[in-house]
């Protein structure tokens, strides 16, 4: 970046930083990846500078032709690899994505059944502190108590009490198969529409390994930069019914002009989700989780729901009377990345939690296998039985160096 240098000598500096940070350290975010070259090269590419307000032919500004070429293959590519009717490719992130299909779909004050946050749902899922928790009344069903599956029993008794306009499906951290059909004939029992938030599992339904939302749902909703490997940003699928209620949501209901260059790199994403190394690499995301979880188990640490579906585990840290926090910080401190989070039936508040949420999208992306998941584990229960031994904490960074050094972002 030798311009940035001349112009910017800290923000290089800093891009610099942040670019050995991802190569040394081992990145377990489950909401995260490392996107191909060519993502990056279109999302740094001379788009950003076009305005281009509306939709392909419909835009409010001139000299669209061309960039009008790169939206109709990102909503194709996107219609092909999820079978779906319509597509929208501008929701700037899948908050905006999420508050789209609310604003296009219910009124303020109505009632909307979705996933409690400690169970795995997400903010835009009606926490408090979301937009969507203060202009919609959300009721929220969990995980069973015994094994900490969705509750679907209680999902139906919810919807036949509180009679919701939506429901909401999908989760950010729920490390089971979603059983969608179940969703929508409890949806369709109460005349409810059905909305997905596929945003974690998207690569998984993508490559066919985790059931298709889109063929049962009314809306389906999700990032691309998740286990799907794109840019950063949002995605909305739907019927054809809802196709224009759900465009005039976006824009000019929410956003102004979309990000040409980040559609543009949703395109090129896409096209390589569409191939079939794509789906070898989608199944090696899921034979890492679950080596990894099972080699987490054999150090004696509880997984909730007792394993993994797809690419995620949640670690339960209570027996090792230890919090998300202080994991996450002594998991830092060695160079490994997870984030804290809450596990269902926290007694802790969401800036301690009781648990650590770990997935194997970006270390699959770098090239690791089974084999290297247990040395990952290990790492993992060295660091969380030695907390306080500095000593020993520095010489596993130096091990989690050398390991992650063998593989290449
Ligand atoms: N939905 C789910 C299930 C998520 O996990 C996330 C992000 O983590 C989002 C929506 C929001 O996506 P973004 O961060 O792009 O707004």
């Amino acid at each position: 970046m030798p311009e940035l240098k001349k112009v910017d000598p800290e923000i290089a500096a800093i891009i610099a930083e942040e670019e050995k940070r991802q190569a040394q350290n081992i990145e377990l975010i489950a909401s995260e990846n490392f996107v191909s070259s060519a993502v990056m090269e279109a999302a740094g590419s001379v788009l950003t500078n076009k305005y281009a307000e509306g939709y392909p032919h419909k835009r409010y500004y001139g000299g669209c032709e061309v960039i009008d070429q790169a939206e109709e293959l990102a909503i194709a590519r996107a219609k092909k690899l999820f079978k779906a009717e319509h597509a929208n490719v501008q929701p700037h992130s899948g908050s905006q994505a999420n508050q789209a299909v609310y604003f296009s779909q219910v009124e303020k004050g109505d009632t909307i059944l979705a996933m409690d946050l400690t169970h795995g749902g997400h903010l835009t899922h009606g926490s408090p502190v979301n937009m969507s928790g203060s202009y919609y009344n959300f009721v929220h069903y969990g995980v069973t108590k015994e094994k900490e599956i969705i509750d679907y029993d209680q999902v139906q008794a919810l919807a036949d009490e509180y009679q919701p306009e939506l429901i909401v499906a999908g989760a950010s951290a729920y490390p089971r198969v979603i059983n969608f059909k179940r969703f929508k004939q409890i949806a369709d029992s109460v005349g409810a529409k059905l909305m997905v938030d596929m945003a974690h599992i998207a690569g998984l339904v993508a490559a066919g390994l985790h059931p298709n939302p889109v063929e049962v749902a009314d809306f389906v909703t999700t990032t691309t930069h998740k286990t799907l490997r794109g840019t950063r940003g949002g995605m909305i699928l739907c019927k054809q019914e809802y196709a224009k209620a759900i465009d005039k949501a976006i824009f000019p209901g929410l956003q102004g002009g979309p990000l040409m260059h980040i559609i543009a790199a949703k395109a090129v994403a896409f096209k390589e989700a569409l191939t079939p190394e794509f789906n070898n690499y989608q199944q090696q995301i899921i034979d890492n989780a679950r080596a990894l979880a099972q080699a987490l188990k054999n150090y004696g640490l509880r997984l909730v729901s007792g394993g993994t579906d797809n690419h995620l585990m949640l670690v339960d840290l209570n027996n090792l009377e230890l919090t998300g926090k202080e994991a996450e910080t002594v998991l830092d401190k060695i160079g490994i990345t997870v984030n804290k989070n809450t596990i269902p039936f926290e007694t802790k508040s969401p800036f301690v939690t009781s648990g650590i949420r770990i997935g194997t999208p970006a270390i699959t992306t770098q090239g690791m296998k089974e084999k290297d998941m247990e040395k990952i584990a290990k790492f993992i229960f060295d660091a969380l039985k030695n907390i306080e031994q500095e000593e020993k904490l520095k010489s596993l960074k130096k091990e989690v160096y050398a390991f992650s050094a063998k593989f290449k972002n």
